[in-house]
């Protein structure tokens, strides 16, 4: 759905102009309107490029959940985390953060050159998206 500038801004806000899963501050331009539950883009392939002997799909335009496609179901989310959440649900975006530290051990030596010198520092902890905790909980004297 098209959102109207208005509609921008106020998801904008939702959750105090953060990134509703890391966290982040949102510049004013360049962040994401997510769907939470994902509309699941049709596609098919481009004949174009069929014709030169390359495989490409193209949306065609519709959705196989357009009733994810409304307002309620938008989420500002930070460029980044819109890109690595991609169609997944929630718990299985979830799971994909929970496993990057893994990930960066096996595959990037930066990660762990900067791990063995002490410039990174793993910790332990849940994955807790930002909505999740929003808004802060105000500590009581
Ligand atoms: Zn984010």
């Amino acid at each position: 759905m098209a959102l109207t500038k208005k509609q921008r801004a106020e998801l904008r806000l939702k959750f105090g102009g953060r990134c509703a899963y890391c966290g982040c501050e949102l510049p004013e331009k360049g962040w994401h309107a997510d769907h939470v539950e994902a509309v699941l883009r049709k596609s098919e392939q481009c004949m174009k490029s069929a014709a030169k002997g390359i495989f490409k799909l193209k949306s065609t335009g519709e959705v196989f959940r357009p009733e994810a496609d409304c307002f309620e179901n938008l989420f500002p989310a930070c460029a980044p985390c819109n890109l690595m959440k991609t169609s997944y649900s929630l718990e299985m975006f979830r799971k994909q953060v929970s496993l990057q530290v893994e990930r960066g051990r096996r595959s990037s030596m930066n990660f762990r050159t900067a791990e063995r010198f002490g410039l990174v520092e793993v910790v332990t902890k849940p994955i807790v998206f930002w909505f999740e905790q929003y808004p802060p909980q105000e500590v009581k004297p």
